[in-house]
């Protein structure tokens, strides 16, 4: 279990759009930002329905130009869940934003830092009771041109760490940034601070943690495609989260921000920081025994599982009957594909023994039918009323053992060749 920092709380959203709490003992929430234009009202809206019914607790949205701002007041009120205004440059935007009904105001220090034009902005959000996120992105932080003056000014504050001169910018930045906001005696505040460089991000939102008690908002920034990018995310997110640091979260990638939602949810659920919703897919990485297509299968019922279940089951798909057995401990339904037939498993039950086209129809009836019970109280998620005997690989699967004997017989000649 992780023990989470304890801190202060803010809400984000109204009675329309529900309230989302970010820290204090609320759940870590997962937010995402819309890619496509906030003025284009109609496709905005749309993303903004996708991602909050892919999950996103909150939504962010650019607002540049004052036809985005304007577009808000539409927007907002189509919007299942709390929309945040992403604020840069112009503080007018925020109180535009503010103006048009949002829930939740983004300023970073590094392109709004004018103490009059920032009080303007909190006086705003005070009156209507609206948080502030502080972010202060490692690439916006400072002028260019100032950046090497301070680097050398402040490099000596965390001279042990690797990247100490940008860390001792980013927190000065923030404590520069805070006293505006104390001054205003305003402290419905969440903090980010975001960097490309997983460590710094690690070491960043620590120090943060040590010295403020406000809310933290976790994320990578610019993490690039997801294919590396979930890497670069989910490594100092998830330190960070097991140690008990974070309260929001977005992961951030150059694709569609669905993705980013999925992935969230995701690592929240295997760190045990949200009940999973959905059902949960194990299923083996395949090897020298596998005798079905199975990266095909698993696609296949991991496609169809997030349309049709909505109760955490565990479902394994496990590519042979030899070692399958042993490898998915712990799953409420799973299918051990051999050779032209699969055997299916509810609980440790075996249920069925059917022929390998039948494989994903049965099982994803089996996922239903267990669903059901459990929605009724007839069946209990995780238990297990027998354990599991691996089939006889000689017996009702048919030829495994004389397949998988060609296969070796067949790699053996070739090295004998
Ligand atoms: S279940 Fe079978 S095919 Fe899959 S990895 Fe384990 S031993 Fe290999």
């Amino acid at each position: 279990m992780v023990k989470r920092r304890q801190t202060r709380q803010v809400i984000v959203g109204d009675d329309a759009h529900g309230r989302v709490a970010i820290g204090g003992d609320a759940p870590v929430s997962v937010q995402t930002m819309t890619s496509g234009y906030t003025h284009e009202i109609d496709k905005c809206v749309a993303e903004v329905r996708k991602l909050a019914a892919a999950g996103a607790d909150l939504v962010r949205v650019a607002v540049p130009e004052k036809k985005d701002t304007a577009a808000l007041k539409e927007i907002i009120p189509q919007s299942p869940v709390p929309i945040i205004a992403d604020v840069h440059f112009h503080f007018q935007r925020a109180l535009e934003a503010i103006e048009a009904g949002v829930h939740k105001i983004r300023l970073n220090p590094g392109n709004i830092s004018d103490r009059a034009q920032v009080k303007d902005v909190i006086q705003a959000c005070k009156a209507r009771k609206l948080p502030i996120r502080i972010g202060v992105n490692e690439g916006s932080i400072v002028e260019r041109r100032d950046k090497q003056k301070r680097m050398k000014e402040l490099g000596g504050v965390f001279s042990d760490n690797k990247n100490g001169h940008l860390l001792a910018i980013m927190i000065a930045k923030l404590e520069e940034y805070l006293e505006i906001f104390h001054e205003e005696d305003f402290h419905d505040i969440c903090i980010s601070a975001k960097s490309i460089d997983p460590l710094l991000v690690v070491d960043a939102y620590t120090e943060i943690s040590k010295r403020f008690d406000y809310p933290l908002h976790l994320g990578v920034t610019h993490a690039g495609p997801r294919e590396s990018g979930a890497i670069r995310s989910v490594v100092p997110l998830g330190h960070l989260l097991c140690s008990g640091i974070g309260d929001t979260i977005r992961i951030s990638y150059a694709n569609d921000p669905i993705f980013e939602v999925e992935d969230g949810l995701e690592l929240l659920y295997v760190l045990g920081l949200r009940p999973r919703v959905g059902a949960e897919l194990i299923a083996c990485p395949t090897c020298g025994r596998i005798q079905v297509d199975l990266f095909k299968l698993v696609q296949e019922v991991r496609k169809e599982l997030a349309k049709e279940i909505t109760v955490p089951i565990k479902v394994a798909v496990m590519g042979c009957v030899v070692n399958g057995p042993g490898e998915c401990e712990g799953a409420d339904i799973a299918i051990f594909a051999g050779d032209r037939r699969g055997i299916i498993y509810v609980q440790g039950e075996k249920v069925a023994n059917v022929p390998e086209e039948q494989n994903f129809e049965r099982l994803l009836a089996e996922c239903r039918q267990f669903q059901a019970k459990v929605q009724s109280g007839e069946a209990k998620l995780g238990e297990k009323k027998v354990d599991i005997l691996p089939p006889d690989p000689l017996g009702e699967l048919g030829s495994g053992w004389s397949k998988t004997e060609q296969r070796a017989g067949a790699r053996s000649l070739e090295v004998i060749k």
